[in-house]
């Protein structure tokens, strides 16, 4: 037998798609790490955002994917009253029900494919645990950075349920943004989109995209391929902005679910330390100050527990970040 070892300037095999040709639509998979949220029976998420290469997806900061989790084998969600500042929270669920109590007296039931979008702006406080009658936890936590203008904007939570849109045999909630000829009413404050796509086994989706955005693919279940790169559970597959079609196509015998997160390139640099996003290190020191000494974040009532206290401050300045193109 000979060898056959491929050499620089082989053909490729296989298929390739058009973008993919162009070089425009390489896909950078981003898999996830595991970090325990805390709490007696620490019950874990997977992190995709940030990480080392990449801090933002548009101005989409955090993502943490969790569950399926037997909620009586992991005891579920139990996160005390925490501070925010300088970014938004959303938490989609699939399966399961969480309460939310915040410090602008919110108190609301987070309910599979009903979006809740909570402002941190200059300073909110909320805490967030999974109700009794919860048996299986399974979602995705999500954060927006506010752009500088806004990031001292006045607190607040909305609620929305986006309407599923069907196109060829997929189903489609856009929580946030437009696709598919759906628009959520829910004010972003830069151009953001956020959408739960599921998909019938082996079946193929080309969706109209702005090409401004740069996205990214989480995937909960399913083998998902995305302009010709295959994803499995819980990664993250991000696109550089060029695109004006995304072509997402379910590989495996079972139906996919993703959740589809785009937005412009986020240019400024931000300081992300705890649940705190600022522009210096000085931002940070004086929102755990602020929290730590009662100030700035109000008050949550009604749950049946102290807040959370802030982790000491590292010895070293925290050092900005921004999105590496
Ligand atoms: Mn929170």
């Amino acid at each position: 037998m000979s060898d056959v070892q491929a050499g620089p300037g082989q053909v490729r095999h296989g298929p390739v798609d058009d973008g993919e040709r162009a070089g425009k639509t390489r896909v950078e998979v981003l898999t996830p790490r595991d970090v325990p949220l805390g709490g007696p029976r620490a019950m874990s998420v997977r992190r995709t955002l940030p990480q080392r290469t990449r801090t933002l997806i548009g101005a989409w900061c955090f993502a943490d994917h969790y569950g399926p989790d037997d909620v009586a084998r992991t005891g579920g969600m139990d996160v005390a009253p925490h501070p925010h500042t300088g970014l938004q929270t959303v938490s989609w669920l699939f399966s399961g029900e969480i309460e939310h109590r915040d410090s602008l007296g919110s108190h609301a039931l987070v309910r599979p494919g009903e979006l809740n979008l909570m402002t941190g702006g200059h300073g909110i406080s909320h805490s967030e645990v999974s109700t009794p009658r919860t048996t299986v936890l399974h979602g995705v936590q999500l954060w927006v950075a506010l752009p500088d203008e806004h990031r001292h904007t006045a607190p607040d939570f909305q609620h929305h349920v986006p309407e599923p849109v069907h196109v060829d045999g997929a189903v489609i909630r856009v929580f946030l943004g437009a696709l598919a000829g759906a628009v959520s009413p829910v004010r972003t404050f830069t151009p953001l989109l956020g959408a739960e796509i599921t998909l019938p086994a082996q079946a193929s989706l080309t969706l109209s995209v702005d090409p401004r955005f740069e996205h990214g693919l989480l995937v909960d279940r399913g083998d998902v391929r995305l302009a010709g790169s295959l994803l499995r559970p819980a990664e993250l597959g991000y696109l550089r902005p060029g695109a004006g079609t995304l072509t997402l196509r379910n590989e495996s015998s079972q139906p996919a679910r993703t959740v589809l997160l785009g937005g412009t390139p986020f240019e400024e640099e931000i300081v992300m330390w705890w649940n705190f996003i600022g522009r210096s290190s000085q931002d940070i020191a004086q929102a755990r100050r602020d929290w730590t000494e009662g100030r700035r974040f109000g008050e949550v009532t009604g749950y049946a527990g102290d807040p959370l206290p802030a982790p000491e401050l590292p010895t070293v300045p925290l050092k900005p970040r921004r999105n590496r193109h």
